[in-house]
């Protein structure tokens, strides 16, 4: 059974920690390998790598940064088709799927290749007679990135790529559920000539996070994840002095108006809702027919969802691919359960799905969900899995109401040939992400990505200009050069004259 262990100052290490995890090969429920999880000192010789490491980095020209993160680009492009498999094997999913993941993720390495024009200051000439003033963005420090299992090669490269291209030195700790993609892209990330201890990855669970929340030589903390976790993440970060930004769970809504394309809006939704199995923070959970469009809705996405081609990752032919682990199989499982003890109506049950050839694998069929109610478990909870419920509405106010009273605010869209209501719909929804007539709405990496209410802690959304702020520091410089006149002491405030 392979070990898969960390890799801390430029090599792969197996850590002092005794505690391991089986990883599994979701499509066969088979162990695939064991990951060591991190104890303190595991952590602290990543944190001490990093520390070491960071005046160097720190100090290296920008443009010369940015030539590694060109080079890091150029190895990723040459190693995706082993990439995609390794993303696959652990978390499941289908590999044009792991293709995309990959593809989004190396367009926040070629953001991060500009570094040297995003990390211009700004400059004034003569604030005051002959003062001038002038800004700079530095590197915050040692940072650490947190990551989700549902995208272990996005989510980290929505933080790396940046942080490493402004100076910093970083500290990974992917999922213990799909970690060895994090480990390769550390292997190319050396190969591509980033000095050895500038990255690190460190496998673990709590105990790992734990040190690195507490360790005072930690310095920012970007976290995706859970809502409660990120809860947790920002809080007990902060408190120890921290830089943090951490993203949380969603329960995304799409808006169908009684004017849209229903075969457009009906294709959208197939994608958002089953793509990845559901496990995707920006997956649609909830579509919202407004008006007397649900019949014709259901009516399209039965037969859909009934012929959604479910298989192992690696079956071209596949549209979904199992579920990252039996318990979470289990969970979606126990929340459909629910919905029907709640009186919602199952229109499709993909519960008791059996695959020949991989009968022990952690698959669930799409489900659907008609006549869902606000106050049910199905609607108010994230449930991370291919499972749809359709919620009826009179009209466009009730559709905005529900979505505005929602804890999550991470993404949203609203499928419609109305301008009036798309752009009014995109000024009053309370969400981060607004897709009008995209369903799922993630930003490019030049944007910025990140939701609002309990789907953000923290001031930042990730990547973007938003990134290269989280991962530098503000410092605005003000200089006079005087002549030979020295005025002696001022003791009033200063005001430029
Ligand atoms: P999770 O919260 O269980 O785990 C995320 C990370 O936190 C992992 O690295 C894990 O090891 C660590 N962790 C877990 N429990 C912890 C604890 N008690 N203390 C300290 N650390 C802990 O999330 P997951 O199941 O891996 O991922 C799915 C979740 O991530 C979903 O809620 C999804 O919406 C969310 N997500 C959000 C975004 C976003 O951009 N908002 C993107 C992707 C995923």
């Amino acid at each position: 059974m392979p070990n898969i262990d960390h890799y801390i100052g430029g090599r792969i290490v197996a850590g002092t920690g005794e505690r391991r995890a089986d990883v599994f090969n979701p499509a066969t429920g088979e162990v695939s390998g064991r990951v060591a999880l991190a104890n303190k000192a595991d952590v602290a010789a990543a944190v001490e790598a990093a520390s070491a490491a960071l005046p160097g980095w720190a100090a290296t020209p920008p443009v010369v940064r940015a030539r590694v993160m060109f080079k890091f680009k150029y190895l990723v492009e040459a190693h995706a088709d082993e990439l995609v498999r390794l993303i696959s094997a652990e978390h499941g999913k289908v590999q044009s799927d792991a293709r995309g993941e990959l593809s989004r993720g190396l367009e926040v390495v070629e953001f991060a290749c500009g570094i040297p024009h995003l990390q211009k200051g700004e400059f004034s000439e003569n604030v005051g007679t002959n003062v001038d003033s002038f800004s700079m963005r530095q590197p915050v420090g040692v940072c650490v990135g947190i990551t989700p299992f549902n995208f272990p090669a996005m989510v980290p490269m929505w933080m790396f790529p940046i942080a490493l291209a402004c100076g910093n030195s970083f500290i990974l700790k992917p999922s213990e559920r799909d970690p060895s993609t994090a480990l390769r892209l550390a292997e190319l990330l050396s190969e591509a000539g980033l000095p050895p201890g500038v990255f690190n990855v460190v496998n673990g669970d709590k105990e790992a996070v734990d040190a690195l929340l507490t360790d005072p030589r930690v310095d920012a903390i970007s976290f995706v994840g859970s809502t409660p976790i990120a809860e947790y993440i920002y809080r007990t970060g902060t408190e120890h002095g921290k830089r943090v930004q951490a993203l949380g769970g969603a329960k995304n809504h799409m808006v169908v108006m009684p004017d849209a394309d229903l075969s457009q809006a009906t294709d959208a939704l197939m994608g958002a809702a089953y793509g990845s199995a559901g496990e995707r923070c920006m997956a649609v959970s909830v579509a919202v027919a407004v008006g007397g469009v649900g019949d014709a809705l259901m009516e399209r996405l039965e037969p859909k969802v009934r012929a959604l081609k479910i298989g192992p990752g690696n079956d071209p032919e596949a549209e979904m691919g199992p579920l990252v682990t039996r318990q979470h199989r289990d969970k979606v499982r126990g929340y459909v359960d629910q919905g029907v003890k709640e009186g919602a109506k199952l229109v499709v049950d993909g519960r008791d799905l059996k695959l020949q050839g991989y009968e022990n694998g952690f698959y669930i069929g799409g489900c659907l969900f008609d006549d869902v109610t606000t106050d049910m478990t199905i609607y108010k909870e994230e449930i991370f899995g291919p499972v749809l419920a359709v919620v009826r509405v009179p009209d466009f106010d009730q559709a905005v109401g529900m979505i505005n009273d929602h804890e999550y605010g991470n993404g949203t869209a609203i499928f419609t040939r109305d301008g009036d209501a798309a752009r009014t719909f995109a000024n009053k929804i309370k969400v981060g992400m607004v897709g009008i007539n995209v369903p799922i709405p993630v930003p490019m990496a030049f944007h910025s990505f990140g939701g609002w209410k309990r789907s953000l802690f923290g001031d930042h959304a990730v990547h973007g200009m938003e990134g290269v702020h989280f991962y530098t520091r503000l410092k605005t410089v003000t200089s006079r050069w005087p002549t030979g006149i020295r005025a002696g002491a001022e003791f009033t405030m200063p005001v430029m004259k």
